[in-house]
């Protein structure tokens, strides 16, 4: 999946990059509309996040070249408020948009959905031992058999298992799943691992999410060894 990120503020250009880089995403930064344009008519991306308000030629205006020629799904980021931007941003072909500040997860869970539509709808299977997730349809299993997980326990699952064989820190977790700098209160990753392992793990009788002393979480299938 690759996404073109059109926004002027380069520290939020920056943190989109990192995040979508998290997620296995390819990024290109174009930080004005000339470029952005440029970019998205030159170059096949599987969406656009595009500012609304860009130096050069702003967001509306370049969803309307855009428009003209290729129908990229776009998704329109707007620090205003206004009920007309968003009107006048999905007349003018938006598929989506969201007003500045946003959650980060609340972001890709947009940008899954509208490059989701009219697309074949593939499953994305994730496989750990004998564990599975479809990211598309949000179902995990094990042993054949389906676990029933809570929102947060379903991103952080995904986390682990995109990032499976990575030891992940609690700090980076809370900043990936709980969209959220936890400088101390680290204890709801340790909460949350505890949950996710009683129910994927425990009732299974061989572990996949590991701890490593100091330094965070694991998953991984490591055979039979048990630790
Ligand atoms: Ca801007």
């Amino acid at each position: 999946m690759k996404v073109l990120i059109v926004e002027d503020e380069k520290k939020t250009a920056e943190y989109l990059r990192q995040g979508f880089l998290e997620q296995g995403y390819s990024v290109d930064i174009a930080l004005d509309g000339i470029d952005g344009l440029h970019l998205a008519l030159h170059h096949s991306y599987d969406v656009i996040l595009l500012d609304a308000m860009l130096p050069g030629m702003d967001g509306f205006g370049v969803l309307r070249a855009l428009r003209a020629s290729r129908d990229t799904p776009v998704l329109m980021l707007t620090a205003r408020d206004g009920t007309a931007d968003r009107i006048r941003g999905l007349r003018d072909g938006a598929d989506d948009y969201l007003v500045k500040p946003f959650s980060f997860n609340e972001l890709v869970a947009r940008v899954q959905a509208i490059t989701r539509r009219g697309r074949v709808q593939e499953s994305l299977l994730l496989t750990v031992g004998d564990l599975q997730l479809d990211l598309v349809s949000r179902r995990v299993s094990r042993a054949g058999q389906r676990i029933d997980l809570t929102a947060k326990e379903f991103a952080l699952i995904s986390l682990l298992c995109r990032r499976q064989g990575e030891i992940l820190s609690k700090t980076v977790i809370a900043e990936l799943v709980w969209d959220m700098n936890f400088d101390s209160n680290t204890n709801v990753v340790e909460v949350s691992i505890k949950r996710l392992r009683a129910k994927v793990d425990v009732p299974f009788g061989r572990n996949l999410l590991h701890t490593v002393r100091g330094m965070g979480y694991v998953l991984e299938d490591r055979g039979d060894s048990q630790h």
